[in-house]
């Protein structure tokens, strides 16, 4: 029976029509007279042509209720919409009282009830429907529709109980087919007195399954891939946080804890471990795990497996405990540890791949962290031996220099010119000796962080015209015309005065060197955005734009000529932007080459700022 209010107007019709013959067939055992008889045999065939063409009327009113409820389906991707729909579609196609659809689960193969009108899920587990599950579960099992249009005298269910105690009913179900696969079925049932199903029914019902199977199984497709799509933007999306974290900083023991909590709370492990191997061959050892408390403590035997067999691997263990999960870290095609972790539960096979592609970002950052380390280490024993050298030399070099003058000074006797011009010649190179010490034992100092500085509010110009003094003569040797720009009022700066000295000293001798004679060398001092700043501008040789970006590198030489004729070592502006650096300032530059350059840096004015 349809419901589609059309159909059902005529199948009142053809009901009716059913009727009238029935009534004209029982006149017609009557005895009538010849005109009476012939004029009611012709009223039947009229009758009989008129039921015809009102069936072939359902069977197109079937036909178009069909491909207008069809048309809606496969608009959406969305599940539950389409599952709607559908329900929708049976209900009015069919008539039915109640109805629900069930999808059997691709992993369990259970059947889930996803749509129903005027039935619950757990009502199908009532003593009642024991009928409807046996006509459901032959439909999963035949993959062909049924009609058990009464249950009682269809063989296949009439010796049911519930047939027997409960009310009749008209029952029709259908697969769901998609791809030739049986995805679900559609169920539909009538009270016996409130409609029968018809054969036709069913074959509507089977023609609307399969259209309905495919709209279904595509949204299921889409909504999976949707799903998968969405999963593995949230994991890329942990994967570039565990990156972040793992990356801050290069510690090696942040490295390994970071890896430890990201491989139990990624997949809500018991216990995470990480285990080391120190060098290639070397046994891996725990490097971190959980600290303290009642902690399940790994096993030896389970270590061991990081290179008896060191690929991702689960390690079922004995009875009792909950498994292992191992995954390696590797770095350069080389096995450098791993993280353990422990699950009460089994680890799926996607915590399994985010374990192994923590792994894979733990191993690297792991690497990093130990050349890190390694560098560090490198570098201390480096600044140690500049130190201990710089030391030893300081020395030897002062008895040098002290005995050297005390000779040229004509303190122990008298000396040829030659000889004088001898010891000249050791002035200087001794000087250029104690000068390289001397910055070799700053940088050292810097960087070991032993450098002390002794920091006062100091009025800067008093400490620029000091330096100025003492270069004075040389200025005046290239006949180079110095200009100072100072402000009368004082600028106060907070500042170590003998290391402001070193840097204008520095910065100023630069100027000398690399500006010729008859040049100009102008200092220049003022106060903005709460520094002192400080110019030292020359009319000199200027650094090409190359070469301005290895200024400040340590042994940083031009290869001009000019520079090459100067004596020097490259260390200067390197512990000039050091030493102003640690003294809270900044310094920079701007040079054009033939033109000249211009070296600046700030001081602060308190004590309490950066
Ligand atoms: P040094 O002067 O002992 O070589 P520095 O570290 O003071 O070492 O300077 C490094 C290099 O920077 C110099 O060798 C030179 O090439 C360039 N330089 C520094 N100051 C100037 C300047 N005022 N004009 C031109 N070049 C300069």
């Amino acid at each position: 029976m349809l419901y589609n209010a059309h159909i059902m107007e005529k199948d009142h019709q053809v009901d009716t029509l059913n009727e009238l013959d029935n009534a004209l067939d029982q006149l017609g055992k009557q005895t009538l007279p010849i005109q009476t008889r012939s004029a009611l045999n012709n009223a039947r065939k009229r009758l009989k042509q008129l039921k015809r063409s009102l069936e072939q009327d359902v069977g197109a009113g079937r036909l178009a209720a069909l491909y207008q409820v069809s048309q809606s389906l496969g608009v959406s991707l969305n599940l539950d919409e389409v599952l709607t729909q559908v329900m929708d579609a049976v209900i009015q196609l069919t008539g039915a009282e109640r109805g629900f659809l069930t999808l059997v689960d691709s992993e369990s193969s259970d059947l889930n009830i996803v749509a129903a009108r005027n039935i619950q899920q757990e009502n199908l587990q009532r003593k009642d429907m024991e009928i409807s599950r046996t006509v459901i579960q032959s439909v999963i099992e035949s993959g062909k529709g049924v009609l058990a249009t009464d249950a009682q005298d269809d063989p296949r269910f009439s010796k049911q109980e519930s047939v027997i105690f409960y009310a009749l009913r008209s029952i029709m179900c259908a697969p769901l087919r998609a791809r030739g696969r049986i995805i679900g079925v559609i169920y539909v049932d009538n009270r016996a007195q409130s409609g029968i199903f018809t054969k036709d029914d069913l074959n509507l019902l089977n023609t609307f399954a399969t259209q309905a199977a495919v709209a279904i199984e595509n949204a299921q497709l889409y909504t999976r891939a949707d799903q998968a799509l969405a999963s593995r933007v949230s994991e890329l999306e942990t994967l570039s946080r565990i990156d972040q974290e793992l990356n801050a900083r290069l510690d090696l023991d942040h490295v390994l804890e970071i890896t430890r909590q990201w491989a139990i709370n990624g997949i809500e492990a018991a216990q995470g471990w990480v285990a080391l191997c120190d060098d290639e061959d070397a046994a891996p050892n725990l490097v971190s795990g959980p600290q303290g408390g009642d902690v399940h403590e790994l096993e030896d035997w389970v270590i061991a497996k990081i290179q008896e067999h060191p690929v991702p691997q689960l390690i079922p263990t004995k009875e009792g405990n909950p498994a292992y999960f191992l995954a390696p870290l590797s770095h350069a095609g080389k096995i450098i540890g791993a993280i353990i972790v422990t699950h009460p539960q089994t680890i799926t096979e996607s915590d399994q791949q985010f374990l192994a592609r923590l792994a894979g970002r733990a191993a690297a950052a792991v690497e990093n962290a130990r050349l890190y380390e390694a560098i560090e280490f490198a570098n201390e024993a480096k600044s140690q031996f500049v130190s201990i050298v710089t030391h030893e030399l300081r020395i030897p070099l002062t008895s040098i220099k002290g005995y050297t003058d005390l000779i040229r000074q004509r303190v122990v006797g008298e000396i040829t010119d030659q000889q004088a011009e001898f010891l000249d010649v050791i002035g200087n190179n001794v000087g250029r000796m104690a000068d390289l010490i001397s910055d070799l034992s700053d940088i050292s100092r810097i960087e070991r962080g032993k450098i002390n500085l002794r920091f006062d509010f100091i009025t800067v110009q008093n400490h620029i015209l000091e330096t100025l003094s003492s270069l004075r003569h040389k200025l005046d040797e290239k006949s180079q015309n110095l200009v100072t720009d100072l402000p009368e009022d004082a600028l106060q700066a907070y500042a170590d005065p003998s290391r402001v000295v070193q840097v204008v000293t520095n910065l100023v001798s630069n100027a000398w060197k690399y500006t010729p004679e008859g040049g100009d060398i102008t200092i220049r001092a003022f106060a903005k955005n709460g520094h002192i700043c400080v110019e030292v501008i020359d009319t000199g040789i200027g650094i090409s734009e190359e070469e301005q970006t290895k200024l400040f590198t340590q042994f940083f030489r031009s290869e001009s000529p000019i520079v090459r004729e100067q004596t020097g070592w490259g260390l200067g502006l390197n512990v000039t932007q050091r030493l102003i650096e640690i003294m809270g300032g900044e310094i920079g530059f701007s040079s054009q080459v033939d033109e000249g350059s211009t070296f600046w840096f700030t001081l602060p004015t308190t004590s309490n700022q950066e």
